[in-house]
């Protein structure tokens, strides 16, 4: 690994002495996998008919008639297979799993979605997976839980702290530092200790050579790639090909959440509440409060609300190589609006915080310049948040409906089928 799996003074190993071994055998399996032809051949083959790769690149041609300025375009990452850009990682680390032998598969989730992933990559491959859930995330994210538990993965309930995202991982941690033998950790984002930042960068910047080439062959005069970023995978798989190079402009955006002040939203980078720290095995940029503990942090969507950011994202940002700005709860939904009316796309709520900086900058840019945004997940999974925001009345009388045709008894038994 370049750096020692540091990038500047972020990144790391922060680890009790126990999880030095796996993190090292683990970074062994990854650098000997990337070298074998026969791991990549079949990373490739999963990559097309699993997870349905290449993503498309869409021409928003309606919505930058709208805007009035550069050309928008879609990279469609929605469309891989679960939803979203997570699986990319999933399936890569659950075949590396099968090439190191082992048998079992650990995760964190908070909203679910990387849970999912894993879930569906190890149904697929073969491995035995269980997923750690903060029990308070267990209960908002019922479907989620319903798709893990039907793709055979175990899901198990996180009672300490706050019952939310930090304590699944610290319950995961736990777990592999006594069950590494015949267990991998699948982390879900591009942060942790090294070698996972490098890992999942690896794994997700299929986005980013995909769209280069797509970008290509239609001889696009890239002006700016966008991507919005929680713990900052899917930002730093789309950004990856162009790093090293000058152009184009590559956009983090975090969630701006209700308002500039503490707890109100989850922005790491341009914020004044955000600190260095060293939390969950790695050091970067952290949410904090006065005691210096993890702060509680708000978005609208579940899968940017963290309080720290992947360690090669905050180092691009302190170099400026990446702009960092924040969109709004509020502005997220109205992209979402946006883009549906104008497209007939509908963005994630994570990714729309993407699509609402998009909107800003293809407004103020030259016609024929261009401007990608990832919208890294689709928006199906978000029905229970947008519905009572956008059809409060008749959403509610929908769920009370449900409920009262549910006690009713109807439809339950009659089709059958084991518990
Ligand atoms: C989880 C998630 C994110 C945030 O995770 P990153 O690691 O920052 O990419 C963004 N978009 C979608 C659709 C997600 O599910």
């Amino acid at each position: 690994m370049n750096n020692n799996g540091y990038f500047d003074r972020f990144g790391g190993r922060y680890v009790a002495e126990v999880l030095r071994r796996p993190l090292d055998e683990l970074e062994r399996a990854f650098t000997d996998a990337m070298l074998d032809p026969d791991f990549g051949k079949e990373l490739e083959t999963l990559r097309a008919d699993f997870i349905g790769r290449p993503t498309p690149l869409l021409f928003a041609g309606n919505a930058t008639r709208e805007l009035g300025g550069a050309d928008v375009y879609i990279k469609m990452e929605g469309l891989a297979h679960t939803g979203a850009h997570k699986i990319n990682n999933a399936i890569g680390q659950a075949l590396l799993v099968k090439r190191m032998g082992k048998k079992r598969v650990i995760a964190e989730t908070g909203a679910g979605q990387h849970g999912l992933a894993t879930a569906s990559a190890c149904a697929k491959l073969g491995l035995e997976c269980v997923i750690y859930m903060g029990d308070v995330d267990v209960r908002r994210q019922q479907p989620n839980v319903a798709a893990m538990e039907l793709y055979g993965a175990k899901v198990v309930p996180v009672m300490a702290g706050s019952r939310t995202l930090k304590d699944a991982i610290n319950e995961a941690m736990r777990d592999w530092a006594a069950s590494f033998v015949d267990t991998h950790y699948l982390i879900g984002s591009a942060l942790g200790p090294a070698p996972f930042p490098d890992m999942v960068r690896t794994f997700q910047s299929v986005i980013g050579r995909e769209t280069l080439a797509q970008s290509r062959e239609r001889g696009l005069d890239l002006e700016a790639m966008i991507a919005c970023v929680g713990g900052g995978s899917n930002a730093i798989g789309f950004f990856e090909p162009f790093i090293g190079i000058k152009s184009p402009r590559l956009v983090g955006v975090e969630a701006g959440g209700i308002g500039p002040g503490r707890s109100e939203n989850a922005v790491r980078m341009t914020g004044s509440a955000a600190s260095d720290g060293i939390i969950h095995g790695y050091k970067s940029r952290f949410l904090v409060d006065d005691d210096g503990q993890v702060a509680e942090t708000r978005s609208i969507s579940a899968g940017l609300d963290y309080p720290g950011i992947g360690p090669q994202l905050a180092s691009l940002g302190e170099s400026g190589r990446i702009e960092f700005i924040s969109a709004s709860d509020s502005e997220a939904l109205d992209a979402v609006r946006f883009f549906a009316r104008t497209e007939g796309v509908i963005f994630a709520l994570e990714s729309a915080h993407a699509g609402a900086a998009c909107m800003r900058l293809a407004r103020d840019l030259p016609k024929g310049k261009a401007v990608i945004v990832n919208m890294s997940g689709r928006g199906d999974k978000d029905i229970f948040i947008t519905s009572p925001v956008f059809r409060y009345e008749e959403w509610k009388a929908f769920l009370r409906a449900e409920l009262i045709r549910l006690e009713s008894g109807a439809d339950i038994h009659s089709f059958g089928g084991s518990k």
